[in-house]
């Protein structure tokens, strides 16, 4: 039958798709759904013949993403959301059901503090906060009905550095899950699975992204877990968008180099920082890992630095509310990430007017301590 009218031809077009091959890179398969040549084909996908139907429950672009950080992180499976907040909740939603009890760190992600304060008691659990520093006021909160510890690999803005092992055999010791937000420290750093942690998350739109330019979350683990994680994945419609999977796997490509580059610029930028007589505290990890201690330095200025003046003084860094960019920038937790917060919770934790993270990037070391350095003798009275 040939296309005869404008009307059918204009959507029947006769490009055949599967003549393109070789493409050096994944196409980006922006698609709702996959086609069908007849019934058997279609039954096929039933029988786990071909793995596409409808892009929400699976694609191609998707698939990379999620393999390729199974891969890095050495856990057996993954699944591509929507943001890393989405990866979180459905990790969670694997391991917990109404009823059921979350024992988690206080320093969680400001985001992560919200979803299991708020969002989490709509789906009947419960969670109780704690300081994971002190392995034992971890333990003295475990319930009949906590089925997961849930932490963060390395804590936003002071750079605690978690004990995994300590974690993981006290999740034994109880029968319990373990869950961590692996996003500062990367695979490149820290590959909590291969310590026995049981879901690992990833807010991509930070390091595994690399480029400020998508938000996409990545969940791995053990492959039944991932598959519970999938179905709400699924279900919720959190799913992550071709393209932007697309995007996410393009940056991935470079994380070793990036994290290389920003873990050496960070370490000297806080060695140098440490020695500035403004600087009143650098907090900067001493050991992640033997490839380095991240990128993230958290300073709190002397009281003698005009904290509205250094911001002035910043010249090429701007202020961003995020992190883990090419390029260098900064955040002020007092405004931003930490703003709802009253003056007494905020002291609590040791955040302050003072207190300011600085996300570094790929430039040249030297540049970026000159700059910082520079800012700060500018903007002291
Ligand atoms: C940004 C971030 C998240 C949330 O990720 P989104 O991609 O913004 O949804 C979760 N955890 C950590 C540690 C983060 O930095």
């Amino acid at each position: 039958m040939s296309h005869s009218s404008f009307e059918t031809k204009v959507v029947h077009q006769k490009f055949d798709q599967k003549q393109v091959q070789n493409s050096k890179n994944t196409p980006i398969y922006q698609s709702t759904a996959f086609t069908f040549k007849d019934l058997d084909h279609l039954e096929s996908y039933y029988e786990g013949g071909s793995p596409y139907l409808y892009s929400r429950e699976r694609n191609p672009n998707t698939d990379e993403l999620s393999q390729t950080i199974a891969q890095l992180e050495e856990a057996e499976a993954g699944v591509a959301t929507s943001s890393g907040m989405s990866a979180i909740l459905a990790g969670i939603l694997a391991v917990a059901s109404p009823g059921d009890h979350i024992v988690a760190a206080d320093d969680v992600y400001g985001g992560t503090h919200k979803l299991l304060n708020s969002e989490l008691k709509t789906f009947g659990i419960e969670v109780t906060m704690v300081p994971f520093a002190d392995i034992d006021k971890v333990k003295n909160e475990i319930k009949s009905n906590t089925t997961l510890l849930y932490t963060e690999s390395v804590s936003n803005p002071f750079l605690r550095v978690e004990d995994l092992g300590a974690l993981v055999s006290l999740a034994k010791d109880n029968g319990l899950y373990t869950m961590v937000d692996n996003t500062f420290a990367t695979p490149y750093l820290l590959q909590p699975f291969t310590k026995g942690i049981d879901l690992v998350v990833h807010s991509a739109t930070k390091y595994i992204g690399g480029h400020s330019d998508v938000t996409s979350g990545v969940l791995v683990g053990g492959g039944e877990l991932i598959q519970k994680a999938t179905q709400k994945v699924v279900t919720l419609g959190a799913n992550l968008s071709p393209f932007e999977a697309w995007l996410t796997q393009r940056g991935a490509k470079t994380l070793a180099l990036r994290m290389k580059q920003q873990s050496h610029n960070a370490k000297e930028l806080a060695r140098a920082l440490e020695s500035n007589d403004h600087v009143h505290h650098v907090y900067y990890p001493e050991f992640v890992s033997e490839r380095g201690n991240g990128a993230i330095v958290t300073i709190e200025l002397s009281e003698r630095v005009q904290v509205e003046t250094f911001f002035k003084s910043l010249g090429w860094i701007k202020i961003a509310p995020t992190l883990a960019g090419v390029e260098t920038t900064v955040s002020y937790p007092v405004r931003t990430s930490h703003r709802a917060l009253s003056d007494q919770e905020r002291e609590n934790i040791g955040i302050n007017d003072y207190v300011i993270r600085l996300s570094i990037g790929i430039e040249e070391a030297s540049d970026i301590i000159e700059q910082f350095q520079a800012a700060i003798s500018q903007s002291v009275n």
